[in-house]
């Protein structure tokens, strides 16, 4: 019996050299050739010769005025010369060795000829000869396929050709007839064909968003089938805090949080009350109040009588909440303690027994956290602090320090949509998407290098009304290729303007741990007014006091680390403002300071960021996990990637296990794939 899954072999026309040809494209059997689409089509339709401009691939339809002539030129070429009258024009086709055309073209007949118009030459390097009297004309579209030189693009069109006469009737609708119509998708017959051979422009075009869709819809229900799959059948720890201990605590808060914590920390509790492996990502903007979620989940983790590690990719944010946590939980009776790469001998043997024995509730620590020397007593929860900064195998190592314990991740680079939907399609996304209440949004100006001395008197102005301010420069080493402002001159200018009247600081990553803490500590308590810094601030350090976050040579950063810098400042009640300076050298430079200066949103910042930079460059390709789709482009396409998710969300809410008859195929699909495997058709 004939089946999608019969190998191209049984295409007439298709022995083993042209099978391994086909292998190369990816192309095994008969569903993976009908499912190759061309990448583009050729527009083949008949233009008006009064609208072709110079060096225009077109097609001309006109009238041989003469028989075709050969004539030869060089060792061993020949082209063929035929006259056309197109209107009142006459025009000259040449076609270059293909001899045997001149037989095709006779006085009087009518032709149509695709090629590449020379206007001065007023003639037509002909590349195709369309249509003769004697032939219908055929597809004004013409697909494009990706090919290699062991199989010609003819070749692949007449097998597609062959292969669809036969097998069509075979292709089954995946997508439930209702979700088609809703979105005017059409069916997977028509789809197949009108990729291949469309009529019309317009029905290539349909055609290509049916494809865009489906691909989609497949990889949806692929992920979130296996994700419920797993969930009922992985079973993790089950935290069971003492819930009035962990409302009372919230109840101590200096402030009340907000709805959207209110929510996020209900999705974090229920997660890990509950007998499953919680993998869940927390994104929030700078400033959203991310830690004391966190804060909340670990304290409940505690109650339970377990241990919860924060694991921050930074010694001075690992410090800053290690304090901050020591403060807020000594009340309470929780022992918060620190490990990073600072904390050595003496210290470190105290600190490795109180992870061991217990003694220690809450750890706070850097990348010290997963050497081999540290065990934990009974660890139940990992947080993982921007997480983008740690690798997937820093993670899991974090992870199996406990057995199987519950895993919050946390980042303040929203992921843009398209990743989270794709590459976390398996984990669960919880958003703080509310500030808290009476935050002014920062103001952020752009300047040149040229208007610096004017922004210099405002600063001056915010440190004499008692604010502070950050001086940002990317770079630290003296650089000769790139003409960038260098900490030290930069802290040395700072310095000389502002030292009569201010306390001047720098901050760098070449200093210590030591250095940097006392900088920072004593910029925290505002020992230093002004601190020029290179980007090691970046993350989490809070200093509510500082009003002014200026950054030179912004232009040099990506959105989302701007985003961050950005978000150092604002903190407190006063207005803040960010200076971006930079002379951008291109278009999209100028286009990125001036999203900065409009956009205080994060999650638009970084799905902008990814749509500058492309899905591929944001982390690397490789490495963000993005899957590769054929036809759909995750960036691009995101709201029919968002469409997908939901309607297959929908159905899967309803009919979890797929028995209702419209969505026999959706069921009969997933038996059929490998779930695990990286391909999504
Ligand atoms: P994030 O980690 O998301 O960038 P933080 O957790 O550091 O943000 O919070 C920023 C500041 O806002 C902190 O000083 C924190 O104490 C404060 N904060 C957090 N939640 C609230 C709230 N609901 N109301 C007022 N202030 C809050
Ligand atoms: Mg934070």
């Amino acid at each position: 019996m004939e089946s999608l899954q019969d190998s191209v072999m049984v295409l007439p026309g298709v022995g083993p050299k042209r099978l391994t040809a086909l292998n190369q494209l990816g192309i095994n059997t008969i569903y993976d050739l009908l499912f190759y689409f061309p990448f583009r089509y050729e527009d083949l339709s008949v233009k008006d010769l009064a609208n072709v401009i110079d060096q225009e691939k077109v097609t001309l339809k006109g009238t041989v005025v003469a028989d075709a002539v050969i004539a030869r030129f060089g060792a061993h070429k020949i082209r063929v010369n035929v006259r056309l009258l197109i209107g009142h024009d006459v025009i000259m086709v040449t076609f270059f060795n293909q001899p045997w055309l001149k037989d095709k073209f006779h006085t009087g007949d009518e032709v149509a000829v695709y090629g590449k118009w020379d206007a001065k030459r007023h003639s037509l390097t002909g590349m195709k000869l369309i249509a003769t009297q004697a032939r219908a004309h055929q597809n004004e579209y013409e697909p494009i396929y990706t090919v290699n030189k062991a199989i010609r693009q003819q070749t692949l069109v007449q097998l597609i050709k062959s292969a669809y006469l036969k097998y069509h009737a075979l292709l089954k609708d995946i997508i439930p007839q209702t979700l088609r119509q809703r979105y005017r998708l059409m069916d997977v017959q028509q789809l197949v064909r009108a990729m291949h051979f469309p009529k019309s422009l317009q029905e290539a075009k349909l055609a290509h968003r049916s494809a865009v869709f489906r691909e989609f819809f497949l990889f949806q229900l692929r992920i979130q089938y296996l994700k419920r799959h797993n969930e009922t059948a992985q079973k993790g720890l089950q935290l069971n805090y003492d819930l009035p201990a962990v409302k009372a605590f919230i109840h101590h808060l200096p402030f009340e949080l907000t709805h959207a914590q209110k929510r996020v920390v209900n999705e974090i509790c229920h997660d890990m009350h509950r007998p499953y492996h919680m993998n869940r990502l927390l994104q929030g903007d700078v400033g959203s109040g991310k830690t004391v979620v966190a804060a909340i989940a670990m304290f409940a983790a505690v109650t339970a009588g377990y241990q919860a590690a924060l694991m921050v990719p930074t010694e001075v944010l690992a410090e800053q909440h290690w304090q901050n946590l020591s403060k807020l939980f000594a009340p309470e009776h929780v022992t918060v303690q620190l490990l990073t790469g600072t904390v050595t001998g003496k210290q470190r043997q105290t600190a490795l027994h109180n992870i061991a024995s217990g003694r220690a509730n809450i750890i706070v620590g850097t990348h010290a956290l997963i050497q081999d020397a540290v065990t934990f007593h009974k660890l139940g929860l990992v947080v993982i602090d921007e997480q983008h900064r740690f690798g997937v195998q820093q993670r899991r190592i974090l992870r199996e320090k406990g057995t199987d314990p519950d895993v919050l991740m946390m980042t303040a680079t929203p992921i843009p949509r398209t990743l989270a939907i794709t590459t976390y399609g398996e984990m669960d996304v919880s958003s703080i998407d509310e500030m808290p209440k009476g935050r002014l949004p920062v103001k952020t100006i752009w300047i040149r290098h040229n208007e610096v001395p004017q922004q210099l008197a405002f600063i001056r102005q915010q440190l004499a009304a008692g604010h502070q301010a950050f001086v940002i420069t990317p770079l630290i080493a003296e650089s000769e290729k790139l003409d960038l402002q260098n900490a030290e001159t930069l802290y040395q200018q700072m310095q000389a303007y502002f030292g009569d009247q201010f306390k001047v600081a720098l901050l760098h990553g070449q200093m210590s741990a030591d250095e940097k803490e006392k900088v920072m500590q004593s910029f925290v308590e505002n020992k230093v007014q002004l601190l020029v810094s290179t980007t090691v601030v970046e993350v989490g350090v809070d200093v509510p006091n500082a009003t002014v976050m200026m950054i030179y040579d912004a232009d040099r950063f990506g959105l989302a680390q701007l985003h961050q810098l950005r978000g150092r400042v604002g903190r407190g009640n006063a207005q803040a403002y960010c200076i971006l300076v930079a002379d951008p050298k291109n278009q999209t430079g100028i286009e990125r300071m001036q999203i900065m200066t409009k956009t205080h949103n994060g999650f638009v910042l970084s799905q902008k960021d990814l749509e500058m930079r492309g899905s591929g460059d944001i982390f690397g390709s490789r490495q963000s996990g993005l899957p590769e789709f054929k036809i759909g482009d995750p960036v691009t396409d995101i709201n029919a990637l968002v469409t997908a998710r939901d309607a297959v969300q929908a159905i899967l809410d309803t009919d979890p296990h797929l028995q209702q008859p419209q969505h026999r195929n959706m069921y009969q699909y997933l038996q059929h794939i490998d779930l695990m495997s990286g391909s999504f058709d």
